[in-house]
């Protein structure tokens, strides 16, 4: 039975909040004990002050990671013991799934019937990866008979996972389960805005076989934690979610200090094409505004440039603003609530500063909704959307990361291609049309890690996903992800 918005408000009245960095099996305080708050969006109310790491914690994590690795009590445990490790897990998670919920949208203000779905997805996840991870093979080269040639796959070492704010557990999920599937020591830098539920997540993690330093959690600031972590020698790769900015920081880190790999997951324009010949107006309309207004558009493949057929776009812009109405912001504790609270007042006076450049650089706002209608007060942004917006414009061509759509026309095929590729991003597009012919010839020609027909973010756990362009090289997901969190090792046996 769904709880109710009053019953979500009780539970998160008694919630509580492990704050303490999670480093060599042990919950712990900033050697310095310094914190640093959690503030709930929604409300304006500090949640919990939070243990803030640095560099000291940051080396003593690498060096217990490490000193794990070498032992080998994960790293060459048996696939299948990992497995079970694994799934048990995933049965922990399961069995907290509402609490771990409700802390990512007090921490973040996303609506819990959001948060509820984003768990789902990370046990999903998790499972997937730990049946997976036994049942990969290594290979025999086709050498000639006076040699055997084995080509296995080894671990990394120390592999550091950055996350961001905008999916606080699924994200972590999508980056720690083939990280440590694949038998790697992890160490977890969750953002400053949402670290709440990965400490929850190494409290669960605590009760499972998982040995001491083959996962920590150190939250603190991107700037000294974050930063220490991905400039160390001792550390073999960072797989990092967030904005293309810190990407190509994370980049040079690895290059000023021990050549790292990086596998970067970053920030997005994407493009959602309408053709004239899209099946129903009124029902794409609406997936179209759900691309972008879902999760407060604070989403990486949020379809944020919407390009619609001259022919239509009149009809189109009117079933998008309808559908736009039932998509406002309100009590993320509230089930029916489509949209939450924006993260924080930063990234509040960030969209609102885009919404003022719109309309000054002369992009028509559509009237959704006014301020009186607001349900409630906070960091809240009604869903927002631009017509008339050329190609040159900054919410053309910027990741806002908020519910702020800009929608442009076009007159042909060629058209379309030639907008959507005009972008430094590459990370997921659209496609609306019946034309089967036409849809797969576009899709092709889209620079873009994913591409979605008739459908927005439909695949499942099967689909690799990742961008291309400054969007990032990663991909997580499917079962390709386990083949970037290892190593090949080519072992040459003469046979005489
Ligand atoms: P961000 O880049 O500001 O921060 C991401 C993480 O990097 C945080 O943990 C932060 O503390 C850390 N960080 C910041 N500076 C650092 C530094 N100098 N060294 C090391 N770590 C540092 O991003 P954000 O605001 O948390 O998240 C929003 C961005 O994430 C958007 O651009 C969005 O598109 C992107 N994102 C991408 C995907 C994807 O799969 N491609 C998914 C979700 C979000």
């Amino acid at each position: 039975m769904p709880l109710t918005q009053a019953q979500w408000q009780q539970r998160a009245s008694q919630l509580s909040f492990e704050t303490r960095a999670y480093l060599d099996g042990e919950f712990t305080h900033a050697a310095s004990g310094k914190t640093f708050p959690s503030l709930n969006p929604a409300t304006g109310d500090t949640l919990a002050q939070v243990a803030r790491c640095e560099a000291p914690e940051a080396e003593r994590a690498v060096a217990c990671a490490r000193a794990a690795f070498d032992k080998g009590d994960w790293s060459r445990l048996a696939p299948a013991a990992r497995k079970r490790t694994l799934l048990h897990l995933a049965e922990l998670i399961a069995e907290h799934q509402q609490e771990l919920a409700l802390l990512d949208t007090l921490d973040m203000g996303k609506p819990i019937t959001s948060a509820l779905g984003d768990v789902a997805s990370a046990i999903e996840c998790l499972r997937y990866t730990a049946e997976s991870l036994d049942k990969l093979y290594g290979q025999v080269a086709p050498t000639g008979e006076e040699a055997l040639g084995l080509i296995v796959r080894e671990p990394l070492g120390v592999v550091v996972s950055i996350v961001p704010w905008n999916f606080p557990l699924m994200m972590t999920i999508w980056k720690i389960a083939p990280a440590l599937a694949t038998g790697n020591s992890v160490i977890l830098k969750p953002s400053e805005k949402s670290s709440l539920s990965a400490l929850r997540l190494a409290q669960l993690i605590a009760l499972t076989e998982i040995p001491k330093g083959v996962f920590q959690v150190l939250p603190g600031f991107g700037t000294d934690v974050g930063k220490a972590l991905a400039l160390s020698m001792q550390v073999d790769a960072i797989a990092f979610t967030g904005s293309t900015q810190v990407g190509k920081l994370l980049t040079q880190y690895a290059g000023q200090s021990n050549l790292k790999r990086t596998f970067l997951e970053c920030g997005g324009k994407s493009p959602n094409i309408v053709f004239e010949d899209c099946a129903d107006i009124p029902c794409v309309a609406r997936q179209a505004a759900a691309a972008i207004f879902h999760n407060q558009g604070e989403v990486c493949i949020a379809g944020s440039r919407l390009l619609v057929h001259n022919r239509i776009r009149e009809p189109f812009v009117r079933a998008l603003c309808e559908a736009a109405r039932s998509m406002q912001p309100g009590d993320p504790l509230d089930p029916q609530s489509f949209m939450g609270a924006i993260v924080d007042q930063e990234q509040y006076d960030k969209i609102a500063s885009y919404i003022a450049l719109g309309e000054q650089q002369g992009a028509r706002r559509e009237a959704i909704i006014t301020d009186d209608n607001r349900q409630v007060e906070g960091c809240f942004i009604a869903p927002t959307i631009f017509t008339g917006v050329t190609a040159d414009m900054a919410i053309a061509n910027e990741e806002i990361f908020g519910p702020v759509l800009a929608v442009m026309g076009f007159d042909d095929e060629e058209e379309a291609i030639a907008i959507a590729n005009d972008s430094d991003y590459g990370l997921a597009a659209g496609l609306w049309s019946q034309d089967v012919n036409r849809v797969i010839r576009v899709a092709r020609r889209l620079q873009s890690g994913q591409v979605y027909i008739n459908n927005w973010a439909g695949p499942d756990m099967t689909m690799p996903f990742g961008g291309v362009k400054q969007s990032g090289n990663g991909r997580d997901k499917s079962l390709q992800t386990l083949g970037e969190y290892t190593e090949t090792k080519s072992i040459w046996l003469a046979i005489t």
